[in-house]
């Protein structure tokens, strides 16, 4: 099979298994997950799986990232995103293609690097990143509409509720690591925190300065 007919039968399982959104599945039908993995595992890079990015972390199983993006998108598409633990910067990679400007940050340098250099090598020009520890947010550049981490904490690190904007939202694994975690959309509302469970997940650990 060629890599685009990968890419169509994945889009397909994605579909089956219940993401709705048309423009989510577009953008990762779009985006050569191949390109984000080394080639030791490239020949799985279409399979529904997380897959080894290196030093002991993971790139996200496709169907997690499609619904997680579709999540965030909801009820509108955000003008900004801040994602928290940058990876490979295959989730950097789709959510480029929706939304106007995206801020990245990830705290293993060398991760950081090779993902800022693929990005830039794919002509991915909306998406900024940052080495450094993501808990604390990118507070030059906040507020977001939207802020997702891709790593698991037991709470939304503070810094990081503080950055939304008033009706913005945040994605996060919550839970302990190696457990079974649960996907929590909070809102920044008027009158406070909302927090609404989503879907039980598996994500690396969130490290912070202060974990
Ligand atoms: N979104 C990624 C998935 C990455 S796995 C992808 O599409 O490939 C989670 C990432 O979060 C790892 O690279 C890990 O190093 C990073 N991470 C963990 N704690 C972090 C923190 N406090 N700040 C920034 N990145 C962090």
């Amino acid at each position: 099979m060629t890599a685009a007919r990968h890419q169509e039968s994945l889009v397909e399982r994605l579909r089956e298994k219940g993401i709705e959104s048309e423009t989510v599945l577009q953008a990762i039908l779009e985006t050569p997950r191949h390109r984000f993995v080394s080639d030791a595992v490239a020949r799985h890079a279409y399979r529904d799986d997380a897959l080894p990015i290196g030093y002991n972390q993971t790139i996200s199983q496709p169907y997690v990232v499609a619904f997680m993006t579709q999540a965030l998108l909801k009820p509108e598409p955000p003008r900004n995103v801040l994602e928290i633990g940058t990876g490979s910067g295959y989730q950097s990679a789709v959510l480029a293609k929706l939304v106007r400007r995206v801020y990245s940050i990830e705290r293993i340098p060398q991760l950081h690097r090779q993902s800022t250099q693929r990005l830039r090598e794919l002509g991915v020009r909306n998406v900024s990143t940052r080495l450094g520890d993501g808990s604390q947010g990118w507070p030059e550049c906040a507020p977001y509409e939207a802020i997702m981490l891709t790593a698991a904490s037991p709470t939304p690190p503070d810094a990081l509720l503080e950055q939304l904007v008033e009706g913005g939202r945040l994605l996060l694994p919550e839970g302990s690591p190696h457990e079974t975690q649960t996907l929590v959309r909070y809102v920044r509302t008027p009158k406070g925190i909302t927090r609404e469970t989503l879907l039980d997940v598996l994500f690396v650990p969130l490290v912070s300065r202060t974990s």
